[in-house]
């Protein structure tokens, strides 16, 4: 951990944290009942993003 993060797109240093909740949530195939929130970490500058993990892996 804290290891300095680069954005590949636009070389800034800021990034975010953002979360994919509701229908942006991650649904197992073909088991809508099962969903995790979703964590996004994202460049402030440009808005790539640079890592998507899944909150609750264990659901699926
Ligand atoms: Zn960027």
């Amino acid at each position: 951990m804290g290891k300095e993060q680069i954005c590949p797109e636009c070389r800034s240093k800021e990034f975010k944290m953002g979360e994919f909740k509701g229908y942006g949530s991650l649904f197992k195939k073909n088991a809508i009942i099962k969903s995790s929130e979703v964590d996004a970490n994202f460049c402030v500058n440009c808005g790539y993003v640079l890592t998507l993990k899944v909150r609750n892996p264990e659901k699926f």
